[in-house]
């Protein structure tokens, strides 16, 4: 085996360490409540099957988005972003960094691709030899360029992104919902702990130390999941909370914003009985985005326009489409900006 394979095969299974730190707490947490708490602690029957029900209910939806989150493989761009044989042999020829944007800039025409670099350039992934679509970005750990990457978390082993965001939340929730299941309905014991009322048997020190731990997890948790919710609000992620797009009329931290209720259907989908079950109900492709004022030239809105005007064309209306396309109305009377034309997104307004 070749050294640096062995090495990248070691570094793969040390960033499992922090999936198994949370599956031993998880587990002891199991143990400490079912067997500690409930079995040896709890006097009262009723007492104890309520307690167990409820936990289950909040440990099994909290194991299943955690699992969804884990194991769902973030998405890549499709064959469509990279480039077509005769511009690559171009690309790969030409040493020039002007010239190279130059393909760039040609075959991006055809794509619905907005953003751009903070210098104006084309976003374009070396390794991966693809044009970015709009909000995708090249993780360096998972070594692929995942789209409306959000960040890479190590608790869970992989890239938050477009196809798995809304288990990350659901994740957070359910982790947030667990653990204050847990203060609740330990903390009756925890006072009697305190107040020397329970027995002396290694269940009180279990006891003591399920409520510390859940207390800490719950403020924690709750706060990463406060701090998600607000970007959902925003249609922003992580990685542009700290740095805006850049549209090609410059940087615009609310660039991707369509209002808080489209915001928030653009994560947990447009029907409600999904929403708060991990099952993927993301709306869109991941790699084209409604945009709420962008500048393109006229040449690359006829492009998108003729590619997701079928539906409307046929005068069908196919929600899938429609949410993936980008539903420009051009707005002559703005004129000429930049040598583009300024097209504007029917929308509701950002509050
Ligand atoms: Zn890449
Ligand atoms: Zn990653």
């Amino acid at each position: 085996m070749a050294p640096s394979h062995a090495l990248r095969c070691c570094k793969r299974a040390l960033n499992w360490i922090p999936v198994l730190f949370i599956n031993l707490v998880v587990g002891w947490s199991y143990y400490a409540y079912v067997v500690e708490l409930c079995v040896y602690t709890i006097p009262n029957n009723a007492e104890r099957i309520s307690y167990l029900v409820i936990f289950h209910i909040s440990l099994i939806m909290f194991i299943w988005s955690y699992w969804k989150t884990i194991w769902f493989r973030p998405a890549s761009p499709s064959k469509m972003f990279g480039l077509p044989r005769a511009e690559k042999e171009l690309f790969e020829r030409e040493e020039r960094a002007e010239v190279q944007q130059e393909v760039l800039k040609k075959v991006v025409r055809n794509l619905p691709v907005y953003t751009r670099t903070a210098g104006g350039a084309v976003r374009y992934c070396d390794p991966c030899q693809v044009i970015k679509p709009d909000r995708c970005h090249h993780c360096s750990t998972c070594e692929i360029c995942v789209l409306k990457m959000d960040h890479h978390c190590p608790w869970v082993n992989n890239c938050v992104g477009f196809s798995n965001y809304k288990f990350f939340i659901l994740f957070l929730g359910y982790a947030s919902l667990y653990c204050a299941v847990l203060c609740a309905t330990v903390v009756q014991y925890f006072i009697k702990f305190w107040t020397n009322e329970l027995a002396d048997t290694p269940a009180k020190f279990h006891i003591l130390f399920l409520f510390f731990v859940a207390a800490l997890f719950f403020i924690s948790i709750l706060s990463l999941l406060g701090y998600h919710l607000w970007l959902v609000g925003k249609n922003r992620t992580t990685i542009e909370a700290f740095r805006a797009p850049v549209f090609s009329n410059g940087p615009d931290k609310n660039g991707f914003s369509l209002g808080f209720s489209r915001n928030m259907a653009e994560v947990f989908g447009d029907q409600a009985k999904y929403w708060f079950v991990p099952v993927f109900s993301s709306l869109g492709d991941g790699q084209s985005f409604l945009t709420r004022l962008i500048h393109v030239d006229p040449e690359q809105t006829n492009s998108v326009l003729q590619q997701n005007g079928k539906s409307t064309a046929e005068g069908e209306t196919d929600t899938s489409v429609l949410s993936n396309s980008i539903q420009h109305t051009v707005d002559n009377s703005k004129g000429k900006i930049d040598g583009g034309q300024t097209v504007s997104v029917t929308m509701e307004s950002e509050p």
